[in-house]
């Protein structure tokens, strides 16, 4: 079954506000496994509603609209409804009932905007809102000699979730009779490879076809695979899943650090907390936003001894032991005074591992720096040994600090993975 959504409100045009019903409607007809192959957004004018509506409905099955059923004047959803279909708007008995019952129970009194809510396009079956005063709407119409499924709901997020998800997407499972089928997500995180190493290893992967897909997303120093599945049962679709996961993992073994909303520092502070391990930070470029990760994680205390912020050549010198003349032989940005961090923050804290984080974020060069802007070195000192990676990051300062923030993270990982 196609499905589109048609979100209506000027204030979507303008940019007012984000569209966020969009995103949950989208989110929960894919989970029933209906597929939305469509967003569009209009503004609140009755004949452009009319016009997207016949548009949809000759290309969707079923059409799922938002917002513009409010008391105000600019609410004129209905009024499309009634142009598009050419239905005779007419009152609603039950709606108007339960409309009055709200209005007396807040010591207000009925007006004829707030009964306007109550019409709507004859033949059309109301549901109750439970959170508010417009209730939604379901018609079914002929178009094409094919039957069309509208499903009417309320703009505020607090009235159109509920409202979909006990009512509206029940009534139109079973009134349209859709097949029933499940669908089931999966998401594996890698890290330290970048979108196209990732796609290249998987291009057979990303070319699947329903039931199973295959989708491909990239954050700042992670990628996301996202396996999606169709299929009669939840048990069969986890089935299909689980087949794909096997073939993911084993191409890129432990660049997969975890799956489904979990993160590179949670997955760090589990290896970490199971090996009693201790942890300490010495950073420079990355400006402490690898110590706010790390501690981003409930519990991290328990292996997180602590961190410095050395920005300055002195402030290395001065707090973490570097000899100054090692920063004159080699730069501030080299992998001798990476190391030197990674050792200086570990025997300061007393830690099992220590980490040394030294860069240059850019944009413009720092006086003295001979490495260019995106170098960054990073080091990592354990009880069996010392590691130091260079690499060169592309992109703004903030993203330059986010993505070494989260390779010193996957480098430490690949530590202590057995
Ligand atoms: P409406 O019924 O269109 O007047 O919408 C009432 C209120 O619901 C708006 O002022 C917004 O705060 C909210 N709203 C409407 N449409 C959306 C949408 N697509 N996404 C998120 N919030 C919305
Ligand atoms: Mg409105």
């Amino acid at each position: 079954m196609r499905a589109e959504i048609l979100s209506i409100g000027t204030e979507l045009l303008v940019g007012s506000i984000l569209n966020t019903n969009a995103r949950f409607l989208s989110r929960k007809l894919a989970e029933s496994a209906i597929d939305v192959y469509w967003q569009t957004t209009v503004g609140d004018n009755p004949a452009r509603i009319a016009e997207a509506l016949d548009r949809a409905l000759e290309r969707s099955d079923v059409v799922v609209t938002s917002g513009g059923l409010g008391p105000t004047e600019d609410d004129v959803t209905t009024r499309g409804l009634s142009l598009a279909l050419r239905l005779p708007l007419v009152p609603h008995a039950p709606t108007y009932r339960s409309i009055l019952r709200r209005v007396r129970a807040r010591g207000l009194r009925m007006t004829r905007l707030i009964a306007r809510q109550c019409a709507i396009p004859a033949g059309a079956r109301a549901i109750p809102n439970d959170h508010g005063t417009a209730p939604g709407l379901l018609l079914s119409v002929r178009r094409g000699g094919r039957e069309k499924w509208i499903l009417v709901l309320p703009g505020p997020p607090r009235e159109l979730e509920p409202m979909f998800v006990k009512r509206g997407l029940p009534l139109l499972l079973t009134r349209s009779g859709a097949p029933k089928e499940s669908f089931v997500l999966k998401s594996l995180l890698i890290a330290g490879l970048i979108e196209a190493q990732v796609a290249q290893k998987v291009t057979d992967l990303l070319r699947l076809k329903p039931p199973v897909t295959v989708g491909i997303y990239a954050r700042p120093g992670e990628v996301e695979l996202k396996i999606m599945a169709k299929a009669p049962s939840r048990a069969e679709a986890r089935r299909r899943i689980a087949r794909v996961e096997t073939t993911i993992r084993r191409r890129l073994g432990r660049k997969v650090f975890g799956a489904d909303g979990e993160t590179l520092e949670g997955a760090v502070g589990n290896l970490l907390r199971r090996g009693k391990w201790t942890l300490a930070t010495a950073e420079s470029c990355t400006g402490g936003s690898l110590a706010g990760k790390i501690t981003d994680c409930a519990g991290s205390s328990r292996y997180f001894k602590g961190g410095v912020v050395a920005y300055s050549p002195d402030a290395k010198c001065d707090t973490l032991g570097i000899d100054p003349s090692l920063i004159r032989r080699h730069g501030p940005v080299s992998g001798p005074v990476a190391s030197a961090l990674a050792r200086g923050a570990r025997s300061r804290f007393g830690t099992h591992f220590g980490i040394g984080v030294t860069g240059n974020a850019g944009p413009t060069l720092d006086r003295g720096s001979r490495a260019p802007v995106g170098t960054v070195y990073i080091a990592i000192e354990g009880p069996r040994r010392g590691i130091v990676k260079k690499i060169r990051f592309l992109g703004s300062r903030s993203e330059i600090k986010s993505r070494a923030a989260q390779e010193a993270l996957n480098l430490l990982r690949l530590e202590l993975l057995p």
